[in-house]
């Protein structure tokens, strides 16, 4: 448990015990901490590695905000200049940065964006454990929190007054506290980290739909490239277990496999499965917890807007707990719609891009989209 003395540099109790230290749980512990509150931010690691994921420009913006921008952004993450995507057709449609004011996007490396934005909360005077994940967090009957920390040392037993669940997909505490967590879809991902290829990298990202889904592609560090295929758990096409099964789908591609075939194709290559479905809370949050990130809504990945939500969700709960510290309770109202309000914008604009592909409406995959497209159903 590093950073972690038995009872905690805050003594017995703390004023809020943050779980989860993605960008979420980061973003809410940073304007917790900044606030003067007693913060524990507590991360259980171990899960799957996040490769390839985009930052939109935006991201800097906020990371300014949270007052953590040029150290979490200045290096070890690649830029990315546009994103280019066959959507609806074959054609290659470039989406350019070169005319936005806050500049270029990034191509994260998620182990040095979560290292620093954990960095920069310990320097804002929180106290950091990794390795250690929050367990049986249990009400007290004068309100207030006892809950369990389960770490490589042991359990450790802590007090807080607030419980913010930023523990992604799981919604762990949130889950445990009542609310129901609402699934849209059954999107998967199939993960490929193909090996250097020499020559220059292009710095884009690039989206192209098939029958059965769709295909993601981005550089990585070091010259390796991530390609993914999305697709539905349920369907034939989710059933591969291996990169050498997916090849043929990969090989049917125009513009995916042309980047990927630099890179050689190694049918050994570990084929890797992410759950990336959308999915909500029916409520964010309670009586002495709130969600953020992930926990409260998890984006398709296609929206590029999962980090991004992160942040903004991270920074929207810590505001609205400090401001109910300070005996501003209708700040978790506040938060709730603005919650809302996101999910919303993104249902939309998921139903508009999915209605825009129409080449396979009488496979499964799009099929359901498009019945969602046409207001049916939430997707
Ligand atoms: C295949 C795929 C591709 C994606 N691509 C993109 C992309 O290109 N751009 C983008 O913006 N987004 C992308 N996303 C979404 C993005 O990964 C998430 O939206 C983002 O990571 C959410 O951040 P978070 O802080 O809410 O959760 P996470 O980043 O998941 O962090 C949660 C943390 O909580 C910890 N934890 C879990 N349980 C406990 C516990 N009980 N106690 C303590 N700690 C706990 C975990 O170890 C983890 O570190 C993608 C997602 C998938 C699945």
């Amino acid at each position: 448990m590093s950073g972690c003395s038995p009872r905690g540099r805050f003594g017995a109790g703390y004023d809020v015990v943050v779980a989860g230290g993605g960008p979420a749980g980061c973003a809410a512990a940073l304007v917790l901490a900044r606030a003067g509150r007693r913060v524990l931010l507590v991360d259980a690691g171990g899960g799957p590695p996040k490769v390839g994921e985009a930052l939109v420009s935006a991201g800097a913006v906020l990371l300014d905000d949270l007052g953590a921008g040029g150290g979490v952004l200045g290096s070890g993450h690649l830029p990315c200049y546009a994103n280019l995507s066959a959507w609806g057709s074959d054609e290659l449609r470039v989406v350019d940065f070169i005319n936005d004011p806050r500049g270029h996007g990034w191509h994260l490396d998620r182990r040095v964006f979560d290292g620093r934005l954990r960095d920069a909360v310990r320097a804002a005077g929180a106290e950091v454990a990794e390795g250690v994940a929050v367990r049986r967090p249990v009400r007290r009957p004068d309100g207030g929190w006892v809950s369990v920390l389960r770490g490589p040392g042991g359990d450790r037993v802590v007090r807080c007054r607030w419980l913010v669940d930023a523990t992604g997909r799981g919604a762990g505490v949130a889950v445990r506290c009542g609310a129901r967590r609402r699934v849209c879809d059954g999107l998967v991902a199939l993960c490929l980290v193909l090996g250097p290829a020499p020559g220059a990298v292009e710095g884009c990202s690039l989206v192209e739909s098939d029958e059965d889904g769709w295909w993601y592609t981005a550089p990585l560090p070091g010259g390796r490239r991530l390609v993914a295929c999305f697709t539905d758990a349920d369907l034939p096409s989710a059933a591969v277990r291996t990169a050498e099964e997916l090849r043929p789908r990969l090989l049917a591609t125009r513009h995916v496999w042309r980047r990927a075939r630099p890179h050689g194709f190694v049918p050994s290559t570990v084929l890797r499965r992410a759950p990336a479905h959308g999915a909500f809370l029916d409520r964010v949050c309670g009586d002495g917890w709130v969600a953020a990130g992930d926990a409260a809504v998890s984006f398709d990945p296609l929206s590029s807007q999962g980090v991004l939500t992160a942040l903004y969700t991270g920074m929207g709960a810590g505001r609205a707990v400090d401001a109910w510290l300070g005996g501003e309770v209708a700040a978790l109202g506040g938060y709730e719609d603005g919650v809302r309000r996101a999910r919303a914008a993104y249902v939309r604009g998921h139903r508009v891009i999915h209605a825009q592909e129409r080449r396979w409406a009488d496979r499964a995959f799009w099929a359901r989209r498009l019945v969602a497209a046409r207001g049916g159903v939430a997707l």
